[in-house]
């Protein structure tokens, strides 16, 4: 049996872990020449050798042909990223060549085989830089368990060697190229959890060498009165000497600086430490920022913070530990090697089980109107389970308990989250813009899926195709990545069911991309989906939507429900009744049309509990404020001239739906005012229960189909079918009542 390793694919080194299996610790692996890292740095050779590590780097930096690094920065995209004696590579290809190098070298030094492995990634990846790492990996002949995101590996390896249950780890992860902020906590039993992530993937160690190129550039100017901009060359100097000026800032208050200049000769300066932080201190703020925003999003502060832990190359900067302690009041930890840390946590991961799907179901947010569907899915936002939000608030630090080690590593368990939320291209409430709508809040965590609903119009279109835009982001469409278009196929059309009904479900796997299915109906099989690439013109996402492009509205829609709440309906039956009521309005989130629902409770009297209204949220707080007995014991009354006085200036389709229980005392009496009703253009259906008198029934109901006799636990199914004649059923109810085989996830839909 081979072994498996955790690997830190870094920009600009990477490192090899593997589980010590008698201390139950992870361990470096180091390289074939003894090597705790290995720079990410490879160089082709004219005679077609590749050489990957500390050798190429060197080539690299004598400046010999060939050589390449820093390709991570291009993860995902399909650019040739160099070419070099007639061939060309993308940044994935050359992830590949480092990958197999880095498998390759430990092979050689364990003298085993490497089986699985776990990358890791910044948690700021997106979909397309995530699937081109397992791609790499995968040309490289690795097995990938899972990727994971890097601060959380660090913040693992740090776990097993300070565990503190409750102490609450802020990672804060400045790299080259991106920012990454996680917000992990440890929890009993060695369970780690993130509970948010954010960051910038715009801001990183290049942007202080830009502030360290624009200092030299006006110090040459004011003493020299020499334009850089005028002198590229001089320019790209400048660029080239700027990290290892800022590196001697690290260790040193001053840098001195030697440039040969055009007409000038060689000319000296220096940078001081003070320069430099005073030029940068917007940088370093913005960093603050994000952490106190994430902060904000907990509602927690810093002093419920217990450990501010410094991941990536750019924390060895002295401004970081500074400005943080500055601002937290914690002197961030400087027990973790930012080198090692990384690959040491996913040396842990790679042994740990992978977690389960859970399933994302949230109520409709207040305030949100109705959808109306264009071409493109729409669905209801949802609202985050906010993590944690009992946890205990801390003293300050040092308040926790006492800090142990793991005994072994394999102790601990972590639950992810992810940092971008998933959405699509939807249409807004007016059918006039398209919105970014979003499925899978960020900071969700994962692996987790979501199924929603929507209707689609044949009458608008014939083809049997529908595509989605999934996007990652939270600002408008054309502002987010958009990850990709999938092409749902093999839609069957049934004019009389106009519209028809898909599920789509979205999921965020382990390693925190982004997976489509779709069903028609009630289906149990997957219809087809194929991945086409995005439109070089999206532009239209950014315009006003052509009215003509839109489906029609659906005839607007008033609805009554009366409900019995005699005597005979106290306990369960009226518990039963009001969640089914609460369900069947629920299915009007996504009614393509104006929808207005109002309630009734009956029994001696009629009692209009809740007027007609579009506000479904209102809806159901009406429903459950229903009592049995409340308009009292017996059914001496009837809701119909309620019914009728309610509908009576409604210009939409009107309809009632009367809940009974038992017989009615005045039955006669009610049957002429429903018949009213009737004449009135107002659809009635009559749902009974318990010892309901089926005739009465069907005499209360516009005709005898409209008349159900249920048993109580079908109340669900039998609201479920009226919606879904309405138009305004989501599908919930076939979910539930369908196929109990089918994947637990699409019940899902339920709930949305
Ligand atoms: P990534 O995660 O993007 O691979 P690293 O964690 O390796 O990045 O960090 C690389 C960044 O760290 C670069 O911008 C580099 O200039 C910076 N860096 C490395 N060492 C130092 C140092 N001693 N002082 C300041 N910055 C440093
Ligand atoms: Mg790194």
């Amino acid at each position: 049996m081979g072994i498996k390793i955790g690997i830190d694919l870094g920009t600009t080194f990477s490192a090899v872990a593997m589980m010590d299996e008698q201390k139950g610790m992870p361990v470096i692996v180091p390289n074939s020449i003894g090597e705790r890292i290995t720079p990410s740095v490879i160089q082709f050779t004219e005679d077609g050798d590749i050489i990957v590590g500390a050798e190429a780097k060197e080539a690299f930096e004598a400046g010999e042909s060939g050589c390449t690094s820093v390709f991570k920065r291009s993860m995902g995209s399909d650019r040739v990223y160099c070419s070099f004696y007639g061939k060309s590579y993308t940044a994935e290809d050359l992830s590949a060549i480092l990958l197999r190098h880095l498998k390759e070298e430990t092979q050689k030094v364990t003298g085993q085989t490497v089986d699985e492995a776990v990358v890791t990634v910044p948690a700021y990846f997106y979909h397309k830089e995530r699937q081109a790492t397992i791609n790499a990996a995968k040309k490289a002949g690795l097995k990938i368990r899972q990727i994971i995101n890097e601060p959380t590996a660090a913040a693992m390896n740090y776990g097993v060697n300070h565990w503190r249950e409750n102490a609450r780890v802020l990672v804060y992860d400045l790299g080259g190229g991106t920012f990454d902020v996680t917000l992990v906590q440890m929890k009993k039993g060695g369970q780690m959890e993130s509970l948010q992530t954010t960051g910038d993937h715009t801001l990183g160690g290049k942007d202080w060498d830009a502030r360290i190129c624009a200092l030299l550039e006006s110090k040459v100017s004011s003493d020299t009165g020499i334009l850089t901009s005028q002198y590229p060359q001089v320019r790209q100097t400048i660029a080239q000497m700027a990290e290892s000026i800022k590196k001697q800032l690290t260790s040193r208050n001053m840098a001195s600086v030697r440039i040969n200049l055009p007409e000038y000769g060689w000319y000296t300066t220096s940078l001081s430490l003070e320069e430099f932080d005073q030029s940068t201190t917007d940088l370093i703020q913005r960093t603050g920022a994000l952490c106190e925003n994430l902060l904000k999003g907990l509602g927690i502060g810093w002093r419920d913070i217990t450990d501010i832990l410094l991941v990536g190359g750019s924390t060895r900067m002295r401004q970081v530990s500074t400005y943080l302690k500055s601002i937290s009041g914690h002197t961030p930890l400087s027990q973790v090697n930012p080198d090692e840390a990384v690959a040491l946590g996913a040396a842990i991961q790679v042994h740990l089980p992978l977690p389960e799907y859970s399933v994302l179901t949230m109520a409709p947010q207040q305030n949100e109107k109705k959808q109306r569907p264009g071409f493109h899915p729409f669905s209801k936002q949802r609202t985050a389970s906010i993590p944690d939000a009992a946890a205990p608030s801390y003293a300050g630090p040092g308040a926790v308990g006492k800090e142990t080690v793991l005994d072994n590593a394999l102790c601990m368990n972590h639950v992810d989250v992810v940092a971008h939320a998933m959405g699509i291209i939807a249409v807004n409430a007016q059918g006039t813009h398209y919105i970014n709508k979003t499925i899978v809040p960020a900071n969700q965590k994962i692996p987790v899926k979501c199924a929603r609903a929507f209707h689609y119009y044949t009458s608008a279109r014939e083809e049997n195709e529908l595509e989605i835009y999934v996007l990652q982001g939270e600002k408008a469409p054309l502002e987010c990545e958009i990850i990709g278009k999938y092409v749902v196929s093999g839609i069957h059309h049934d004019r009389a069911h106009n519209p028809t009904l898909i599920r789509i479900q979205y999921s965020y796997d382990v390693n925190g991309m982004v997976h489509v299915q779709a069903r028609q109906e009630q289906d149990t099989f997957d219809l087809p989906i194929r991945e086409e690439p995005v439109p070089d013109d999206m532009s239209k996402y950014g315009r006003p939507i052509d009215p003509s492009e839109m489906a029609p509205a659906a005839e607007p829609l008033s609805l009554v429900m009366a409900v019995d709440v005699s005597g005979s309906m106290s306990g369960a039956p009226i518990q039963d009744a009001l969640n089914a009521m609460c369900h069947f309005v629920d299915q009007f989130e996504n009614y393509p049309g104006d929808v207005q629902i109002g309630i009734i409770a009956v029994s001696d009297k009629s009692k209009i509990v809740q007027p007609l209204t579009s506000d479904l949220r209102r809806c159901k707080a009406s429903i459950r404020s229903i009592k049995s007995c409340m308009t009292g014991v017996c059914n001496a009354g009837h809701p119909f001239n309620d019914i009728g006085r309610m509908l009576s200036r409604c210009q939409s389709k009107n309809m009632a739906i009367v809940l009974a229980d038992g017989v009615w005392e005045h039955q006669h009496r009610a049957v002429q005012a429903a018949r009213s009703c009737h004449q009135q253009g107002i659809d009635i259906t009559g749902i009974g229960f318990g010892s309901a008198d089926e005739q009465f029934l069907r005499d209360i109901s516009s005709g005898d189909v409209k008349s159900m006799l249920v048993n109580q636990s079908e109340l669900t199914k039998s609201f479920g079918k009226i919606a879904q004649e309405i138009g305004g059923g989501s599908g919930g109810k076939r979910g539930r009542t369908g196929d109990e085989t089918q994947v637990d996830t699409w019940k899902a839909v339920d709930e949305c």
